[in-house]
């Protein structure tokens, strides 16, 4: 009998070590080291055993003799989709998608699968049983349920040798898997989702995706902190890593491009979740602003980006007398310390008292934004609430605001005015260091230019 064999690994980087460490020399982790049986036999041969075109051996070529071909991506009915993974699916492509629990990434892609129509699609899931995704196929498209050969087949199945087996015999064109952590392998002796398991099956996974030209989606669940539960490895060994994410009781969803080879890592896709799935969102400013015809105090538009993408959203603040010793300050989908910052500048800067408020804040439509670029919407939005005084709802903003009150400039500013321009926005409030090469006359949107917050109050609140 074998002896068996085992080693420690960090849970937070997947980092290896012969023996336990306090301190992880790679990602400097306290206390993430975790004892993993690993079991390999003398001469471990990969599970998938293929053509063997990647063991042939390398040779250098000339850089001028080196040919290439554009891949071919194969474009799915999924405009969003597409978008986020570059222009389609590469064949042979590892594509790693990653969630919360529940948030809808094992409908995106049975939604996705049964729309791909022109390849044999294998769906293997180690989370639910056959009829249970049947059941789900049915609610998300009963009528576009494939018929013929070509179609989704469902394989429930969690080890690698088996599920390789079955891919042998079927040849479906993509893999989707369903989930990376509940799969083991039997070279390895540990559980299913240890750092070794992981690492194993998704290497297994990659050498088939390579060798065969087929691509592969591997769900992968988040832990709380954001990181993919498991290894930080994951996400070095794939290709792409797509993070889908929203608030589970908005109806909006994110796909986000975190890491991708083959294209621009800051394409975004947004769904909505409806009773029949995912539904694609096209024109998302459209949706993210709120219908109202009076105005109201505390709500400013912000022309923000979202990867190459313009879009406007609503930004909304309340600031009330604070009725404890100590104010509350409560920020979603906006930085809680970058609101604070805001804060301090408007009480510093302009005189605001603002100390003894509670100031809350939200943008609208679940969504988190990172974009300095909203900044200035948000400041007006919560001075908008202290004096009582409604902002016009065809104003809106895109400039970041400084330590000493400045309004900064922000890239692509011509996106985010034709944007708001195309939406019927009368009036956009921009830094005086953007307007720089920007040609004025061409836009029939009055664009403001300011350089410190206060000419933006005096301004709006006179
Ligand atoms: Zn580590």
């Amino acid at each position: 009998m074998a002896k068996i064999k085992s080693a420690y690994f960090c849970q937070s980087c997947g980092y290896e070590s012969a023996k336990w460490l306090g301190k992880c020399p790679s990602c400097n982790e306290w206390n993430s080291f975790v004892e993993e049986v690993i079991q390999k036999p003398g001469n471990s041969v990969p599970e998938w055993k293929g053509s063997g075109a990647l063991s042939k051996v390398a040779k250098p070529s000339s850089i001028h003799e080196i040919t290439y071909k554009e891949e071919s991506r194969w474009v799915s009915p999924d405009a969003e989709f597409n978008r986020v993974l570059g222009g389609g699916i590469v064949p042979g492509s590892l594509v790693l998608i990653g969630g919360e629990p529940g948030i809808g990434k094992s409908t995106l892609m049975l939604q996705l699968a049964l729309q791909l129509k022109m390849k044999k699609i294998l769906y293997v899931s180690g989370e639910e049983s056959e009829h249970q995704i049947k059941m789900r196929a049915e609610r998300l498209s009963p009528q576009t349920l494939p018929k013929d050969k070509n179609g989704v087949f469902i394989l429930t199945e969690t080890s690698t040798q088996n599920i390789f087996k079955q891919i042998e015999i079927l040849e479906p064109g993509l893999v989707v898997i369903d989930s990376i952590q509940t799969l083991h392998s039997a070279h390895i002796e540990s559980t299913p989702g240890s750092v070794s398991q992981v690492r194993e099956c998704t290497a297994e996974l990659m050498r088939f995706a390579k060798e065969t030209s087929t691509p592969v989606f591997l769900i992968g669940h988040i832990t709380k902190d954001g990181s993919i539960a498991g290894p930080k490895i994951l996400e070095h060994m794939v290709d792409t890593v797509l993070q889908f994410e929203g608030d589970r009781h908005h109806v909006y969803r994110i796909l986000r491009a975190v890491k991708n080879r083959f294209g621009s890592a800051s394409e975004l896709g947004i769904y909505e979740m409806q009773g029949a799935g995912l539904r694609e969102v096209s024109n998302p400013s459209e949706i993210l602003l709120s219908q109202r015809d009076e105005e109201l105090t505390g709500i400013t538009i912000s022309a923000m980006l979202e990867g190459v993408r313009p879009m406007l959203i609503e930004t909304q603040a309340l600031v009330s007398p604070s009725a404890y010793g100590t104010p509350q300050r409560s920020a979603t989908g906006f930085d809680t310390r970058r609101m604070n910052m805001l804060l301090a500048v408007l009480e510093k800067r302009c005189g605001f008292r603002l100390s003894a408020k509670d100031v809350f804040l939200n943008i609208a439509g679940g969504l988190r934004v990172e974009d300095p670029a909203v900044d200035l919407g948000i400041i007006v939005a919560i001075i908008s609430s202290h004096e009582d005084i409604a902002v016009s709802s065809k104003t809106c903003f895109a400039a970041e605001v400084g330590l000493s009150g400045e309004v900064r400039a922000v890239n692509r500013i011509e996106h985010r005015i034709a944007e708001a321009e195309k939406l019927g926005f009368e009036r956009i409030y921009i830094s005086k260091y953007n307007k720089k090469g920007l040609d004025l006359s061409k836009y029939s949107i009055k664009v403001e230019t300011a350089s410190k917050i206060e000419d933006v109050f005096a301004s709006l609140f006179g």
